[in-house]
């Protein structure tokens, strides 16, 4: 595949005849010509030599994401790796000189939501995986970490060291600690909103500047990593899921060893089980009798780890009663499951153990299986003890074929009603687009999101067909609710961005005026959570 010599607008059906002029204009307005491409190809490669510089057909192949319905729609030109902050400002300046866009990833593991492609075909992916620098504070429990620091990286780094603080790390862990931060995913500890963890960042801007936020603007602070908010506005949260900034360094809380750590395994037979159970997790979470994040799985979720579906039926469509009643009974699993975990003082964890013995089985659990560890025993390999995992992913082979999944992920109250609406709701839908229906509901403080897996099998056209549609469906279903998602994948984000409409999308307007003072030229992650700079504005999806 030759380096693409403009970037086209998003394919599909939503260009009408009538507007075919129009569109052409457009490509004019945002085309990169291949020589622009070309010169800026040169200049990376003058500050990068040409080691770092990736732009031959099966380095572009390798940033592609491999789990979209149409990943041509997000083909990048290149890759460049540079490994220190004044590469990267000069970069940004070439970006600037030839107007090409840059798509900075850390891992770029960020499987189901885009992996390390690009939003828009034909931008630059600035890799900055080369970059893992590790500061530690083991006095404070913090850390201060570059983008190519990996979870297993830190989990590797801190077990060296006697493992006196723990990691929180996502269902699949071979992702950056940053990138998952910035993206804000969740873990399984009390440390399990890692966006909320983070304490400082070290950022270059669209123009090259270098900024320290909190108490890093203060030159050689020793609080950096301790008070999150400096003087005046805090801006950290400014560069999760947007496109405002590069993020090079970024300071995170650890939680500190527990003495102890209490808990159970519970499954719960019936679909309806899911409403009493999220009533009496959620008055022990806001109380904080309970400190983690429990996340309340399907059996599917469970079970796709062990199995797959040829293993049980060839007909297409949404698993029957009968063959889900087979597995589940295979691999004894409930329709939902969920691990509860205290952390902390062995006296308290006691105490607060029979407070969820007695919740728990008031709402009658099929099973319910303890869980105990104390300090200096081994340490069960899961996701409670901040241990990095990939097995998870095992649910992309569920179908077989070229395996992959969407998410679809909208923020609920933590209210059993409104959970077992949802689930009815998306669960029809499933049923009806012929889907097998992978589902979690997982605690915040005061919210629960509603983790949807879309399973696919990239070689079975005629499901594929159907993927695009489906949640494009399941994305107005939530809206009707007043539900938003709090992620999603890079074909969604301007779909989802346009939920958020109060006030004729004042919020979209209040991100582009400041995306286009900081951005002018529009070069980094054009199109990022639906923000697009005024450059390619004709890009949004109608
Ligand atoms: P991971 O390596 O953890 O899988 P990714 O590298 O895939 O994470 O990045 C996740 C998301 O965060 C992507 O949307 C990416 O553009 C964004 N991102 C990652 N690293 C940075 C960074 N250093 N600065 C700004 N945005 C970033």
């Amino acid at each position: 595949m030759a380096a693409r010599a403009h970037l086209p607008g998003h394919a599909g059906p939503r260009v009408r005849d009538d507007e075919r002029d129009e569109e052409s204009e457009k490509r004019t307005m945002t085309a990169i010509s291949s020589s622009a491409i070309a010169s800026a190809r040169r200049a990376f490669e003058d500050i990068l030599g040409p080691t770092n510089v990736f732009f031959d057909e099966l380095d572009q192949q390798s940033y592609q994401d491999k789990f979209a319905v149409d990943d041509e729609r997000h083909h990048p030109a290149g890759a460049i790796a540079p490994s220190t902050v004044a590469q990267i400002q000069e970069i940004v300046q070439i970006a600037r000189r030839y107007k090409v866009p840059l798509w900075p990833i850390s891992r770029g593991k960020n499987l189901g939501y885009g992996g390390s492609a690009p939003l828009l075909a034909g931008s630059v992916i600035l890799d900055l995986s080369r970059m893992q620098k590790i500061e530690y504070d083991e006095h404070n429990g913090t850390v201060l970490v570059e983008p190519g620091v990996s979870f297993y990286d830190l989990y590797d780094f801190l077990k060296s060291r006697g493992l006196k603080h723990w990691l929180s790390v996502p269902g699949n862990s071979w992702g950056s600690v940053m990138g998952n931060a910035l993206d804000r995913g969740v873990g399984y500890t009390p440390y399990g909103e890692h966006t909320a963890r983070i304490c400082g960042l070290e950022v270059v801007m669209p123009d090259g500047m270098l900024v320290r936020t909190g108490m890093g603007a203060l030159d050689g602070s020793p609080t950096w990593q301790l008070y999150r908010y400096g003087f005046g506005p805090s801006w950290d949260q400014m560069f999760a899921q947007s496109n405002f900034g590069i993020v090079t360094k970024m300071g995170l809380w650890l939680m500190p060893e527990p003495e102890s750590l209490m808990g159970m395994d519970l499954e719960f037979d019936k679909p309806e089980d899911l409403g009493p159970l999220i009533d009496a997790i959620a008055p022990l979470r806001r109380e904080g009798v309970l400190q983690q994040s429990p996340t309340i799985g399907n059996w599917l979720r469970a079970a796709n780890i062990f199995t797959t579906r040829g293993e049980w039926t060839d007909k297409p469509g949404a698993l029957s009663d009968e063959v889900i009643t087979a597995i589940r009974k295979k691999f004894n699993v409930g329709w939902w499951g969920v691990s509860l975990r205290l952390y902390g003082r062995e006296s308290i964890n006691k105490a607060a153990y029979a407070v969820l013995e007695e919740a728990m089985t008031r709402i009658k659990p099929m099973s319910l299986k303890p869980a105990k560890w104390r300090r200096g025993e081994p340490l069960e390999a899961t996701g409670w003890t901040g241990t990095p995992l990939t097995f998870p992913m095992q649910n992309a082979n569920w179908y077989g074929g070229r395996g992959g999944h969407i998410g679809f992920s909208p923020v609920l109250p933590q209210s059993g009603a409104a959970a077992m609406a949802q689930f009815k709701r998306t669960y029809d839908r499933y049923k009806e687009y012929g889907m097998d229906y992978q589902a979690s509901f997982a605690f915040g403080e005061r919210h629960l999101i509603n983790v949807n897996a879309v399973l696919l099998n990239k070689d079975d056209p005629e499901m594929m067909a159907k993927v695009d549609p489906f949640l494009r469906q399941l994305i107005k279903d939530a809206r009707e609710q007043g539900y938003g998602e709090y992620r999603t994948h890079l074909d969604y984000m301007d779909a989802v961005e346009n939920t958020y409409d109060f006030n004729d999308h004042a919020l979209r307007r209040l991100n582009e005026r400041v995306k286009d003072a900081l951005d002018p030229d529009g070069i980094l992650a054009p199109g990022k959570s639906g923000i697009w700079p005024r450059r390619y504005a004709k890009e949004r999806e109608a």
